[in-house]
């Protein structure tokens, strides 16, 4: 909204801005949020259900307001994946990893932020709610970041915060490990935290940045249990790094922020992390099924590690290759770059409409 009435005291860095708002249908099949399409299986609702039950007789008391137990599963978990030794004071841990950024934009912002787009639209977003000045960076036409244009950017900038995305949303493509280090060393030169955000790395081939860590004491990496742990509506994201930017970030913290059902439910799912790892297992085989299928078709796709995949080559414009699928009931992305759509990988049954109709819409 542009024209806000004169007597409503709105900052006027926010007038020009619009809220976050990805379309949100009954009654489609919804592959425009790159959630994962796999319900809780049986048995986690059932220890959900458990768990809830006894927090239910606490809810007269606040919840841990430092979530320890939580972030000493977080850090076990961790600490699996990637033979680390986190603590629970490297994690920190919010309702889904957008509080978490915003903690860190709140926290370190000072100086400004750059990110390198497209990628996701949040950073900007709430980059500039809090407050912070926000630089563009730019991408490689095929998506990919330019080393030297990057280190270039953030020397000369000197933001207090660079951010990547890997797997980047919403291209699908990850970051090389070497280029973080670059990245990594840069930003440190310039006294700038590297926050990586890492939501889709359980879908990747590509090792965790979370290695970074040993070396450099100025990388953040934020990551969610929205995608992997089918846990998007239980909101439940979380960062990994030095316990010094875990105590600064707290300053910024709300009080109490994080509920005991929420706590109770991730600790839940973390309990049953291999059982959900088959689901990211079956989804990251669909997403390869579905990429050659669009290949097939005579598109392109650009090489994903996430649970999505960018595509292009159709003809005609975006906009209408998505209204024509969503008259079929397909509700896909429309990310904003010209002759590109995203789609989020679905069941093997939601996938299959998603082909069938896009086979039927193409001209
Ligand atoms: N980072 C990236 C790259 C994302 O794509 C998303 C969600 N789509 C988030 C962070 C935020 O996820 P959540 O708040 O659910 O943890």
């Amino acid at each position: 909204m542009s024209n806000w009435p004169d007597w409503l005291p709105l900052r006027p860095d926010l007038k020009g801005l619009t809220p976050y708002g990805a379309p949100q249908i009954k009654e489609v099949t919804a592959l425009n949020t790159n959630e994962n399409p796999f319900p809780l299986p049986d048995k986690v609702v059932k220890e959900i259900l458990d768990a809830i039950t006894v927090e239910a007789s606490n809810l007269n008391r606040y919840p841990d307001r430092d979530a320890l137990e939580l972030r000493e599963a977080l850090a076990n978990y961790i600490n699996q994946e990637n033979k680390s030794e986190f603590k629970s004071q490297n994690i920190w841990v919010a309702n889904g990893s957008n509080e978490i950024l915003q903690t860190l934009a709140l926290a370190f912002g000072s100086r400004g932020a750059i990110g390198f787009t497209p990628s996701y639209s949040m950073h900007p977003l709430i980059a500039k709610v809090c407050g912070v000045n926000w630089v563009e960076g730019a991408r490689k036409t095929d998506f990919s970041i330019d080393s030297e244009s990057a280190a270039k950017q953030i020397s000369e900038l000197k933001p207090s915060l660079v951010f990547v995305t890997t797997p980047n949303n919403p291209t699908g493509n990850a970051v090389d490990i070497s280029l973080l280090k670059q990245l990594a060393a840069v930003a440190k030169s310039v006294n700038a935290l590297l926050v990586i955000d890492e939501a889709y790395e359980e879908f990747s081939s590509i090792d965790s940045s979370v290695s970074l860590l040993k070396e450099f004491e100025n990388v953040v990496v934020v990551r969610t249990m929205s995608k992997a742990f089918a846990l998007a509506g239980a909101r439940v994201g979380y960062l990994v790094a030095n316990p010094i930017i875990v105590d600064a970030a707290l300053i910024t913290r709300l009080p109490y922020h994080l509920s005991w059902q929420t706590q109770a439910i991730a600790k839940v799912a973390l309990s049953n992390y291999q059982m959900l790892q088959s689901e990211v297992n079956l989804i990251i085989s669909e997403r390869n099924r579905v990429a050659s299928e669009l290949r097939s078709l005579g598109l392109k796709v650009i090489e994903s590690e996430a649970n999505f995949l960018l595509f292009t080559g159709f003809s005609g414009d975006e906009k209408s290759v998505w209204e024509q699928l969503l008259k079929d009931k397909v509700l896909i992305r429309d990310v904003g770059i010209p002759g590109y759509l995203r789609v989020t990988i679905g069941t093997p049954n939601e996938n299959d409409q998603f082909l069938a109709a896009l086979a039927r819409h193409r001209p």
